[in-house]
């Protein structure tokens, strides 16, 4: 056989798991209807508190991608015909407007360029042009541009335009949450979504939802179809800390492995540690001579890309990549494909991953094949 390099798995996930995580996701698996599965799914959620910045609100878990938690929150917010706001910068933003189009709700996109922010006074407009409005759809951090939304300013434009009637707030915070600080009760945030595999050093297979007391005034009213899903099931059996369906067990082990050690850290920390790999990996980058893509005031602290350079093919990049070096990039996703390419920083993640990373992509930019 040949020798293996050492993988670094560096794409939008799934991240790579720590060897605790790993031990614990290996155990027998357990019957989701015993006490012993109450007190640790109890344990899960109450940990999940500090990073979701949530005393209040309820949070389900789902045995889901990050995908169906944003299906979730659309079937389970809106009836058909409501109209929805959905404000996208890339890739994502367009996958929830997406997913709430194919539920028939009437939804208006506001669009910004790939690598900018969403511009709150621009939000803000479109709302105040239409006051029926029933839901904004926002994402946190933008996976595919490597873009992070101000939340704060966002959801204070969008109060100070609709005071009397406020519409849902839904965000995607897949790629964010756990790595970047996001107060949900203080931004009344009505649903948030993350997902196990990005930020939280956790199998793929859960995705994690906040529920503010506001969206369930909504959530008893609304008529989109939807069984799976349904959060007055869910709510029903979060209160004896269970499920409705089998719960994926052992990547419930996985993540409550993770999360141990991520309390055990700290939320402030965690945040900390994600903010300076996110500057580390960018001066890397650019001390390589290549150009990041984002709009470096609102740079990711979980992600970054960086434009292919002229004459190089991004897709042979990638394989000499992985081939020569172990390392496992993601590529560009739509308009973006071919290029950017993108390297993840999040979760289970060191400095000597990131020095690894960019030592084999100094080399390869020397490589003739890419060209
Ligand atoms: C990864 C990601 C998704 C999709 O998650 P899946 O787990 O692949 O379904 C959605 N939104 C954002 C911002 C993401 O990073």
């Amino acid at each position: 056989m040949k020798s293996q390099t050492k993988v670094n798995l560096r794409v939008a996930g799934p991240t790579p798991l720590p060897p605790a995580v790993l031990k614990a996701e290996s155990q027998q698996v357990i019957s989701h209807r015993v006490p012993q599965y109450e007190t640790l799914q109890k344990r899960i959620i109450a940990n999940l508190r500090p990073f979701f910045g949530t005393k209040k609100y309820e949070i389900f878990l789902l045995t889901s991608s990050g995908t169906g938690g944003l299906e979730a929150a659309i079937v389970n917010c809106l009836s058909p015909k409501d109209k929805v706001l959905a404000v996208t910068c890339g890739v994502f933003g367009d996958r929830f407007a997406q997913i709430a189009t194919a539920f028939g709700a009437q939804v208006i996109k506001v669009e910004f360029p790939l690598g900018q922010p969403a511009n709150p006074q621009v939000v803000a407009q479109k709302l105040k042009e239409n006051f029926d409005i029933q839901a904004i759809l926002l994402t946190h951090n933008e996976t595919s541009t490597a873009v992070t939304n101000n939340l704060e300013s966002l959801v204070s434009e969008i109060r100070k335009v609709s005071k009397g009637n406020p519409p849902l707030i839904l965000v995607d915070a897949i790629s964010s949450l756990g790595a970047v600080k996001l107060k949900v009760d203080q931004l009344a945030l009505d649903i948030v979504v993350t997902a196990s595999q990005k930020a939280w050093m956790a199998p793929p297979g859960i995705a994690m939802i906040s529920v503010s007391k506001k969206a369930w005034e909504k959530i008893n009213r609304a008529k989109m179809p939807c069984f799976y899903w349904d959060f007055k099931k869910a709510k029903k059996y979060a209160d004896k800390n269970q499920t409705p369906w089998t719960p994926a067990v052992s990547a419930l082990f996985g993540l409550d492995s993770a999360l141990k050690a991520m309390i055990k850290e700290g939320p402030t920390r965690v945040f900390k540690r994600h903010q300076e790999i996110g500057a580390y990996t960018r001066r890397g980058l650019k001390s390589l001579g290549l150009k990041l893509f984002a709009n470096e005031k609102f740079a990711s602290n979980t992600i970054t890309a960086f434009r292919v350079p002229p004459g190089f093919e991004a897709k042979k990049w990638q394989e000499i990549l992985a081939q020569k070096y172990g390392l496992i990039l993601s590529g560009g996703q739509g308009p973006l494909k071919g290029k950017i390419l993108r390297l993840a920083h999040m979760g289970y993640v060191l400095k000597k991953d990131i020095d690894q990373a960019l030592e084999a992509l100094r080399k390869s930019l020397k490589d003739q094949k890419i060209k």
